[in-house]
């Protein structure tokens, strides 16, 4: 800081002319310190001076005096300087002539010597410095022109820096201390030229309007170009570029001046940041910012380079330049008038008469710091001149401006502050409602989801329920069913013991009286015989007697003639005698003859008697006999319905009884209790009897006239046919062919039934099933199926059949012959036995026919498909009993393992079943059969997925 020797103290007055900041804004009228100062809102004190005056608001003026140019060199001693510098006093005695002489006193004094660097120091870097701490500043040149006002202020020196001027030198002081991250610094350079403000950066723009804030009072000129400055390359690049727009007239005294004002505005613009004890701003701002507000300290300096101040006529102008001079003159004179009445403390200050006044209103009399250079040239040529540039300055000194510092709410930085900070909060929350968005479709998806898995679950609960529920009902139905059929069967059954009791005992006393009848009989016999002896033996006398008789005729005759001659002969005594002895004989004769016969038609009514009672003992025996077959008949019906009440009552005294390779079923053999010991005890009676009568006797019955005996026969057969031991004889015997002829022919339903039952019995014999196919059994039975409606003949022909399923090597006749579709025709009953015995069979096929592929020994797809069997498995798996379920479940597991039936059974919806068996059988094999064709098999695994 350049004090050389100190701008000189003036009369302190302070005027407060700028108004006060509004808004965010708010001035200090406070002095510049080389630093930064510390905030004291609105209150003004005196800024120490550069040389510690107090009186630093006053307007600086400093004098520089040109060095002598060719043009004073040439006019000679005569006219040597009118000038004389006392810089050691900071005084100029101006010579009028040798004897008037007056001697004025400056804040600096410049002789031609002084470098371009003292004096930006002395006169500008204080402004420079306070611009920098926030106060508006002014620098100014004002002299005649030639003085060297453009030299002082507008020299560009790119090439020399000791040449630079005060603009050139002021920019980069700023540049070097402020900061480019915080700090912004811009220049408009303008010209004032005949009332009318041009933008020297971009000369289109002219007559530039001055705006002065109705508020505030700041004047700005809004149409003027700021351009933001970063360099010192930039900033010779834009005073090269307004030196050359700047307009100047060619004047007689000086071809390079300028009749123009140049004005340089350079727009800073510092950051600044106050907490919030020191903060001077209302409360109102306090409640809307935060407590480390950004703030901003602008600030304005104008550096003018003034057109010259010589009058016109001086000047030599003509025409407009005439009119142009008084233009130049008119904003100048305003200056001088607006000069005096600020010195003079007069209440008018014309600022608005003139455009350079109004720009300059803060530089005078305003809050700007303001130095002023005065240019004189050294010739007494221009005595006049110099005596009122002198006199400018002098009454310049004693303008006293009040400094105020300017800060202001950043609202650009608290604006882009905020806006980042809104970025910031809107981005983080596009990203919170991406992720709330990915969340909710997440959360959606799961429920969705959810949903769908808890609606299947339901449906699938609301199913198992439902079908529970049915099972319940349809058991507790049952059960119900069962126990009272139970009771009802315990009360039969005791009364079927009673019965078979009271018949045993009838059977044994007709066997007893059988035995009798027999006996007697054999003692009927033996006394017919005995009397067919006698009556032989009394025909023989009878003959003998005849013969006797005869020879007693042939002797009497004789006796006679001997008597003739005798009579002829004279013996008549003789003849007499003989005559007497005659008639003695035929007396003795005639009476044994009528004994003879007496007793021969004794003997022969004895006979009739005999025969008599040998007939109605024969018909005693016959009826005996029928009763007996009655009766067992009874006992037959009794333990079938037994066994068939006790086989629902009780699963574990009912059995499967395995046969050949399937699962055979006996139509007629009962295992339970009593009943059966009474009956097998009852069997063994009547396979008695029949060993008796001879199995071939009991067959002839079969094909019998007498449709009863028909009957008796075959139930006879069928209870013979469900003892392992009779089954092949029966067969060997004809038994079958008969039973077959009876299924063929017969129109009879109890016929059906029972022969139904009786080849069902014979066809759990291995061997007997190949013989029952090859003899068109199961074609017969399919038709007798066909043809009847009654479930106990039914559930006899399913039994027959379903016998047949277990042997795999009849499996292709059967189907064949009608068997399968006979056997699920059967369904159709809706019997719950009948369909047992289907499931049955089904199982039975199922499981052989999975055994053959298994070994390789057949392939291809099942024999039950094409009948229809697979699609009612699918349809009817969990319909019926647990026991029927068991057997579809483990023939639909079967079918599952044969790869050729996998189409099938997807095309029929059997994957669901498979996964229900696997998951929900009550049967472990079942499931495990399930799980092993799911797992198995590709097919399934890709459609289960
Ligand atoms: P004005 O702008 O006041 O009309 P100029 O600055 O154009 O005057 O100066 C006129 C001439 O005098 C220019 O050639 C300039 O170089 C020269 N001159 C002015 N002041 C000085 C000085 N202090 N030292 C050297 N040359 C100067
Ligand atoms: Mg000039």
């Amino acid at each position: 800081m350049a004090t050389g020797g100190g701008w000189a103290p003036a009369r302190s007055v302070e005027r407060h002319g700028a108004p006060r900041g509004g808004g965010g804004t708010r001035s200090k009228s406070v002095a510049p310190c080389p630093r930064r100062p510390s905030p004291s809102p609105a209150r003004s004190r005196p800024a120490p001076d550069n040389g510690g005056s107090a009186d630093s608001c006053r307007v600086r003026v400093a004098i520089r005096l040109r060095p002598k140019n060719s043009e004073d060199l040439a006019y000679g001693s005569d006219f040597d300087s009118c000038v004389e510098l006392q810089p050691e006093s900071k005084r100029l005695k101006l010579k009028k002539n040798n004897w008037i002489c007056e001697s004025y006193k400056f804040d600096e004094v410049f002789s031609e010597n002084a470098s371009q660097k003292r004096v930006y120091e002395v006169v500008a870097k204080p402004v420079v410095e306070s611009v920098l701490e926030g106060y508006n500043g002014t620098v100014m040149a004002y002299g005649q022109t030639g003085t060297g006002k453009t030299y002082t202020v507008g020299r560009l020196g790119k090439d020399d820096p000791s040449e630079r001027g005060i603009m050139v030198r002021a920019l980069e002081h700023i540049l070097s201390s402020m900061s480019f991250e915080t700090d912004r610094v811009a220049i408009s350079y303008l010209q004032l030229y005949l009332e009318s403000v041009q933008d020297l950066l971009d000369p289109e723009k002219t007559n530039i309007p001055i705006v002065e804030d109705a508020k505030t009072g700041e004047i700005s000129l809004p149409g003027a170009s700021i351009v933001e400055i970063k360099d010192l390359e930039h900033v010779f690049h834009l005073l090269q570029i307004g030196e050359a727009n700047r307009h100047a007239a060619n004047t007689k005294m000086n071809t390079e001046s300028s009749r123009s004002h140049a004005i340089l505005i350079i727009h800073l613009q510092r950051s600044s940041r106050i907490k919030e004890e020191n903060s001077s701003l209302s409360n109102d701002t306090h409640d809307i910012f935060p407590d480390d507000l950004p703030l901003v300290l602008k600030s304005k300096l104008l550096i003018v380079d003034l057109a010259g101040s010589e009058r016109i006529d001086k000047s030599g102008s003509e025409g407009h330049m005439i009119e142009e001079a008084k233009f130049i003159n008119l904003s100048l004179t305003s200056l001088g008038k607006c000069i005096n009445a600020l010195a003079e403390n007069s209440p008018h200050i014309p600022t608005r008469d003139s455009k350079l006044t109004r720009i300059l209103r803060d530089s005078f009399g305003g809050t700007a710091r303001t130095s002023l250079v005065v240019t004189i040239g050294p010739s007494s040529r221009h005595y006049s001149e110099t005596s009122s540039t002198i006199m400018f300055g002098q009454r310049a000194m004693k303008v006293v401006n009040t400094i105020k510092l300017k800060e202001e709410v950043d609202y650009e930085t608290l604006y882009k502050k905020v806006e980042r900070e809104v970025d910031q909060l809107t981005s983080e929350m596009e990203r919170q409602q991406k992720l709330m968005k990915n969340e909710k479709m997440q959360l959606d998806k799961k429920l969705k989801e959810s949903e769908g898995s808890f609606h299947d679950l339901r449906m699938t609960s609301n199913i198992r329920i439902e079908n529970l529920e049915k099972e319940k009902c349809q058991l507790e139905s049952a059960v119900k069913t069962l126990m009272r059929d139970l009771e009802e069967e315990r009360g039969q059954n005791n009364l079927l013991s009673e019965q078979i009791a009271e018949l045993e005992k009838l059977v044994n006393e007709n066997k007893q009286q059988q035995l009798e009848n027999l006996s007697r009989m054999k003692i009927f016999t033996d006394t017919t015989k005995e009397h067919e002896k006698e009556m032989e033996e009394l025909l023989r006398q009878l003959q003998e007697e005849r013969r006797c008789s005869s020879s007693l005729k042939d002797r009497m005759s004789v006796l006679q003639q001997e008597l003739c001659d005798a009579q002829s002969s004279t013996q008549e005594s003789m003849a007499h005698e003989l005559e007497k002895k005659l008639t003695k004989v035929t007396e003795e004769f005639t009476s044994q003859v009528q004994s003879l016969k007496e007793k021969i038609s004794e003997l022969i009514s004895e006979k009739e008697v005999i025969y008599e009672e040998l007939k109605s003992t024969q018909e005693k025996v016959q009826q005996e006999m029928l009763h007996r077959q009655g009766l067992e008949d009874q006992i037959l019906r009794l333990k079938w319905s037994t066994s068939d009440i006790c086989a629902e009552e009780s699963k574990t005294s009912y059995g499967m009884v395995r046969s050949g390779s399937g699962l055979g079923n006996a139509a007629f053999v009962s295992k339970s209790g009593k009943i059966r010991e009474a009956l097998s005890g009852q069997r063994g009676t009547i396979s008695k009897i029949f060993e008796e009568v001879g199995l071939p006797n009991v067959l002839a019955l079969l094909k019998s006239e007498d449709l009863d005996v028909q009957i008796h026969a075959v139930k006879v057969v069928a209870n013979l046919a469900a003892e392992d031991i009779n089954q092949e004889r029966i067969v060997e015997e004809g038994g079958l062919d008969a039973l077959l002829s009876l299924l063929e022919t017969s129109e009879n339903t109890t016929i059906h039934r029972v022969t139904a039952g009786a080849v069902a019995n014979l066809a759990m014999n291995g061997s007997n099933q190949g013989v029952i196919m090859n003899k068109g059994g199961a074609r017969l039975l399919a038709n007798v199926a066909s043809k009847t409606e009654d479930p106990q003949t039914l559930r006899l022909v399913a039994g027959a059949i379903a016998n047949l399923c277990g042997n795999e090597k009849l499996h292709l006749m059967l189907k064949r012959d009608g068997g399968i579709k006979a056997l699920l025709g059967m369904v159709r009953s809706g019997h719950a036995e009948v369909i047992a015995q289907i499931a049955r069979g089904i199982a039975n096929f199922a499981k052989c026919e999975s055994r053959v592929i298994s070994q390789g020994h057949r392939k291809g797809r099942s024999l039950l498909i094409e009948d229809g069997v697979l699609t009612w498995m699918v349809a009817n798996s969990t319909r019926f009993s647990h026991s029927t379920t068991r057997h579809i479940e483990l023939a639909f597991c079967h079918l599952a393992q044969n790869e050729d039936n996998t189409c099938d059974i997807i095309a029929s919806g059997g994957i669901k079943e498979l996964l229900r068996i696997s998951r929900e059988s009550p049967r472990d094999d079942a499931r495990n059969l399930a799980k092993m064709a799911l797992d198995s098999n590709p097919a399934f695994l890709r459609e289960v997925q």
